[in-house]
């Protein structure tokens, strides 16, 4: 999954970014409110992170309501350092899915970004499951048919944004843009080889169960059981 980070204080966006990438997000940061408006337009975004007070001609109020104009449902958290009860309301009424006060302990933003991201499909626990393979989000860790599956951080990222995705055609070009930053080269082949990996950890390693992982020539991949995929 790919955040954006729209954050003025840069010692305060980069530990931001630093605390994602270890709980394996792609993240982008943008520092003022124009640019941040034009960034969180971006489909290939999860999630959005904002600070309030930003520089540039609006601050993170207007910007949600400007999102939320145009359409964009992209789950929004906002930053703020005023911390009054109003600018709590403010947030929420603009459209921002969640809320968190500076200063603020990055443990907390990981909990809320988790529990946004799961927020849509999700809501009955917090483990995701496709036939027997369960992957839980909070501890990284994935078991099929009761085994634990020793997965490499790439392939994490790869399972846990198939899963957010259950069943849908996820073509290689959006699996680069969710889940590799903006800074990142990336071809379409390195997809192919991680795939293969996650492939033949949950599917060939397990012979009598159906396959998950299923690459839809010229399309991209499927994960499920492709009786209800
Ligand atoms: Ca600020």
């Amino acid at each position: 999954m790919r955040l954006l980070v729209v954050e003025d204080e840069e010692r305060i966006a980069k530990a931001i970014k630093r605390a994602l990438e270890l709980h394996h997000f792609a993240v982008d940061i943008v520092s003022d409110a124009d640019s941040g408006l034009v960034a969180a337009a971006d489909p290939d975004y999860d999630m959005v992170i904002l600070d309030r007070m930003l520089p540039g001609s609006m601050d993170g109020v207007a910007i949600c309501k400007r999102l939320c104009d145009q359409g964009v449902d992209t789950p929004i958290i906002m930053l703020t350092a005023l911390g009054e009860i109003d600018d709590r309301v403010d947030g929420l009424q603009a459209g921002a899915d969640d809320y968190l006060q500076k200063p603020f302990a990055m443990k907390e933003l990981i909990a809320r970004v988790q529990t946004l991201l799961r927020r849509p499909r999700h809501t009955l626990g917090t483990t995701l499951t496709v036939d027997d393979l369960h992957y839980d989000p909070v501890t990284f860790t994935a078991t099929r048919s009761g085994k634990p599956l020793l997965l490499s951080a790439k392939e994490i990222k790869l399972l846990s944004y198939m899963l957010y995705n259950p069943g849908q055609v996820v073509s290689k070009d959006k699996i680069i843009n969710h889940l590799w930053d903006e800074d990142a080269l990336v071809i379409p082949n390195t997809v192919e080889v991680y795939m293969g990996y996650l492939r033949k950890k949950i599917d060939t390693n397990f012979p009598d169960r159906p396959p998950l992982i299923h690459t839809i020539r010229g399309f991209g991949y499927r994960i499920g059981v492709m009786d209800n995929v």
